[in-house]
């Protein structure tokens, strides 16, 4: 049915038209803030135009660790959504920043506040937590994003609150939501079949950021260059590592774009094998432009370092 109001505008046609005034200025659009390029990346595809979308740090920056600094500070106070990882990955810089901000929207217990970690099932919960040493992965591991099936439960809880926060535009969050789910779910059969060839494969890990990936696609993650999550690996530790893994060296020493790539190269320069930097996360200068993107490199780079070693 289309209506048609005294003037003979067609009620469609001049929606129409009022979107096409609206949206490149997005005066109502929802302002997010976001910690990570991965929930950034994830607001995109379910709110599109919908959201003004700030992100915190970029692959090149460690997410334990930021400079509350003015820009953010500013972000923050603008802020109707934070999205996190939450799960204490920014337990350094976050309570401060939400401080600073004075924003009450976005604060713990409000519609404006977003942890992602508080939807999937966390892995590496230490059984016993003890910060004098160092370990920055008390609540258990926060780098979440890797199994594409945390995304794909994330997402669920994203949209809905995306419509609490937004109601006008609620069905447009469900409807998009449908459609990313769609083409998320057809990705990630792909992505585990690929994995399957994968399985086995003995990684040694410079921080623990790809445990949940190794988790989803039974890769075996024989060590971490890291003696505890947080602790730089030390010149005695790194000795040990090469010690133990001579006899049976891993087919590759994966890292983040933000790890310190030294500790990589001395260990696999000694045993031969592939130092690899994997992207991590969403990064539109130079690594994947999008979630999808994300994970068709990662599986990719793991893959030439499986087919290299057969
Ligand atoms: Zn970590």
């Amino acid at each position: 049915m289309v209506h048609t109001n005294s003037r003979g505008y067609t009620m469609k046609g001049l929606s129409t038209l009022l979107l096409l005034l609206i949206a490149p200025l997005s005066a109502d659009a929802l302002e997010v803030f976001a910690c990570e390029p991965e929930w950034g990346a994830l607001v995109k595809e379910l709110a599109g135009e919908n959201a003004n979308i700030t992100v915190a740090t970029t692959a090149f920056q460690d997410p334990h660790r930021l400079q509350a600094r003015p820009s953010l500070i500013a972000a923050t106070r603008r802020a109707d959504l934070l999205i996190c990882t939450g799960a204490d990955l920014e337990i350094g810089w976050l309570p401060l920043l939400l401080r600073r901000a004075g924003n009450p929207d976005i604060q713990p217990g409000r519609p404006g506040h977003f942890m992602a970690a508080d939807y999937v099932r966390k892995l590496e919960i230490p059984a016993l937590i003890d910060r004098s040493q160092g370990d920055i992965h008390p609540q258990g591991n926060p780098h979440i994003h890797l199994n594409a099936n945390n995304i794909s439960r994330i997402a669920d809880k994203l949209a809905e609150r995306l419509g609490v926060l937004d109601p006008a535009n609620s069905s447009d969050y469900s409807r998009r939501l449908r459609e990313f789910q769609s083409r998320w779910e057809t990705a990630t059969t792909g992505w585990e079949q690929r994995g399957e060839s994968l399985q086995g494969l003995r990684l040694v890990s410079h921080h623990r950021g790809f445990s949940y990936l190794a988790d989803w696609l039974d890769l075996d993650i024989v060590a971490t260059l890291e003696p505890k999550p947080g602790v730089p690996p030390s010149a005695a530790h790194l000795a040990r590592l090469l010690e133990a893994l001579s006899p049976n060296p891993p087919a590759a020493v994966v890292r983040t774009p933000y790890a310190n790539e030294r500790p990589s190269l001395w260990l696999t320069e000694r045993l031969d094998v592939r130092a690899l930097r994997l992207p991590y996360t969403v990064n539109e200068t130079d690594g994947p432009a999008d979630l999808f993107a994300l994970f068709d490199m990662t599986l990719a780079a793991l893959e030439e370092v499986n087919n290299e070693r057969l």
